[in-house]
């Protein structure tokens, strides 16, 4: 259990992003980290609360007063992230909407997908500008051992209803993918034909580049890159920028679907 030394605010920032410029956060969430996956890099730290339930954690009205004492001029994006899952927020599509109503910036949810065989989750996402979806994996194998999902999610279900949001969705779909080792031949080939058949409008390649908490700190949701990390953390295996790049040009090459990824400053 995590100490809370300071009042909760369910807006935080703004993060410095490689992806959405200068984000501003939303944590539907709350104090204690709550997720449907424990994934083995995750910058919150072990989750304290694994569930694929939805539930309310934050209200809206608390989102929406915590949200106007925000300047928003120089912000680029909005994004709900935060705690952990925030599709687990029961609230989440009257979130978005109350978001959207405040700011003319881009709204946008970082998710895991875990939920998106429901269909509930799937339109309440659909309000969103954009959606990154994480996909750290092709087998149900390294699905398990990278991302440590609850037992009731399945990888297969987790695919088909990203394939159902996809049919749906008008805003900007992009994949997250996390590498932490060089994928096989076999893994590479999977995920290129996974991303044929989606057809996501980008795909963003990472590597860790943010320590791993010991414990939970909601300091974590920002940008906390290794040098200003003031808690117990653990340094994570990263692939070089030059895998990244390798392995980019090898998904456009053939998909023709726009990839990013980090330069990283110090390789490995
Ligand atoms: S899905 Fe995100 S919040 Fe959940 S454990 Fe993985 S990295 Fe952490």
């Amino acid at each position: 259990m995590s100490t809370v030394t300071a009042p909760f605010t369910s807006v935080y920032g703004p993060v410095q992003s490689w992806r959405f410029g200068r984000s501003l956060g939303i944590d539907p969430i709350g104090p204690m980290s709550a997720c449907s996956f424990n994934c083995v890099y995750c910058q919150l730290g072990r989750i304290e609360h694994q569930s694929s339930n939805r539930q309310f954690f934050i209200s809206t009205k608390k989102i929406h007063q915590d949200l106007q004492l925000f300047p928003l001029g120089n912000v680029d994006a909005i994004t709900l992230s935060g705690s952990g899952e925030p599709t687990l927020a029961q609230n989440l599509g009257e979130i978005l909407t109350v978001v959207k109503e405040m700011t003319a910036k881009p709204v946008g949810v970082l998710t895991n997908g875990s939920l998106l065989s429901d269909p509930v989750v799937r339109e309440e996402l659909a309000i969103a500008d954009w959606v990154a979806v994480k996909v750290d994996a092709t087998s149900g194998d390294l699905f398990r051992r990278i991302n440590h999902p609850v037992p009731a999610i399945n990888l297969q279900e987790i695919w088909a209803g990203l394939l159902q949001f996809r049919q749906i969705y008008t805003g900007h779909l992009a994949v997250q993918t996390m590498l932490l080792a060089v994928w096989s031949e076999r893994e590479q080939e999977e995920y290129i034909r996974q991303m044929q058949t989606l057809q996501p409008d980008e795909i963003q390649l990472n590597t860790p580049t943010r320590p791993r908490p010991l414990t939970h700190e909601l300091e974590a949701r920002g940008n906390n890159l290794p040098q200003a990390c003031s808690y117990p953390a653990k340094q994570l295996k990263q692939v070089t920028t030059e895998v990244l790049k390798t392995f980019s040009d090898r998904i456009t090459r053939v998909t023709e679907i726009p990839v990013r990824y980090p330069l990283l400053q110090h390789s490995s």
